[in-house]
């Protein structure tokens, strides 16, 4: 089995292991493989050098029209389904009861799964008002075995609300975008208080400004001798934060995935958080209605 002749990366310091305990019993590897913006014709590539380096959770969604590849490079890895994670995302336009469960089944049909790990409504998209029709769907489909743990993307606090007050069920995971510049620690008091585990969508800002012209990230990296993307991804595990940091170079999975070996102290924290700037790179949650 194709399987039995990967893992020739050696990877030291690999935080690949790492794992979160979600609030519905299941665990989502704490370090993955983003693929927005991989084209279906290169995810495949992709996913499999990931895997080769040793990378077990993948996140993709029906906007990025890639699934098809990720299911290809998935089927043809030979890995066993119980040893791999992934996430993708119930569009906008398909949201509503009978349009988010076609859009699972055709997802699923796409990726060749019987089952995603995680089910993610991408954008609250308060303009079109489905978002908790979406969500009871999702709890049906959660029910009926074809998702695992179901969650939300881009939620603001009074979002992640008006799905608990009228499901009592809690979103396991909210994926927004979180990183050095911009990092939303009122929204991560509040995912730690109603128990949703915070997933960073653009961990290393989307390559949309420099890391290292954050003097502290450039101060730590040479304290550590890491990279100021190393510093940001640490920076996000000791927050507890799960991260799908994109790249379609194996030299970078190994890199973004080495993070042991070292530990930012709680003064390294305190200046990470001192730099926040506030900077949103992309959509608004209340914008997001495409
Ligand atoms: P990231 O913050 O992951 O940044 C990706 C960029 O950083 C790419 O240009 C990549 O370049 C570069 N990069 C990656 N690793 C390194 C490294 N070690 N050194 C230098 N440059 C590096 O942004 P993404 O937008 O891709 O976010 C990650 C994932 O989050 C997405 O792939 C997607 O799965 C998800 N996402 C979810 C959204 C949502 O609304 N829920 C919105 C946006 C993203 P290269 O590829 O050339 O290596």
């Amino acid at each position: 089995m194709l399987f039995a002749m990967r893992h020739n990366v050696r990877m030291k310091n690999s935080s690949l292991a790492r794992s979160i305990l979600m609030n519905d019993g299941w665990s989502i590897p704490q370090i993955g493989l983003g693929v927005f913006q991989m084209p279906d014709d290169e995810v495949e590539a992709g996913v499999l050098a990931a895997i080769d380096v040793g990378y077990r959770h993948f996140d993709t969604a029906r906007i990025y029209r890639n699934e098809e590849g990720l299911g290809r490079a998935l089927r043809s890895s030979g890995l066993p389904r119980d040893e791999f994670f992934v996430t993708t995302k119930l569009w906008n336009r398909e949201q509503g009861t009978d349009s988010a469960r076609q859009a699972l089944h055709l997802s699923l049909r796409k990726l060749q799964l019987e089952y995603v790990d995680l089910y993610l409504i991408h954008w609250p998209a308060p303009a079109r008002g489905l978002a908790l029709e979406s969500w009871q769907t999702l709890i049906a489909l959660r029910d009926e075995g074809l998702i695992r743990s179901i969650g939300v993307s881009n939620f603001l606090p009074e979002h992640l609300d008006e799905l608990v007050q009228s499901t009592g069920i809690v979103p396991a995971v909210n994926q927004v975008e979180l990183h050095p510049a911009f990092q939303q620690a009122d929204l991560r008091e509040v995912h730690a208080s109603l128990g949703v585990v915070t997933e960073a969508w653009g961990p290393l800002g989307q390559g949309k400004y420099d890391l290292a012209e954050m003097p502290v990230l450039a101060t730590l990296a040479r304290t550590y001798d890491r990279s100021v993307h190393a510093i940001a991804l640490r920076w996000h595990l000791q927050c507890g934060t799960v991260v799908i940091p994109k790249t379609s170079s194996p030299s970078r999975m190994i890199d973004n995935a080495s993070l042991e070996g070292f530990e930012l102290t709680p003064d390294d924290m305190a200046a990470i958080a001192d730099a926040d700037r506030n900077a949103r790179g992309g959509t608004h949650p209340l914008e997001g209605n495409w």
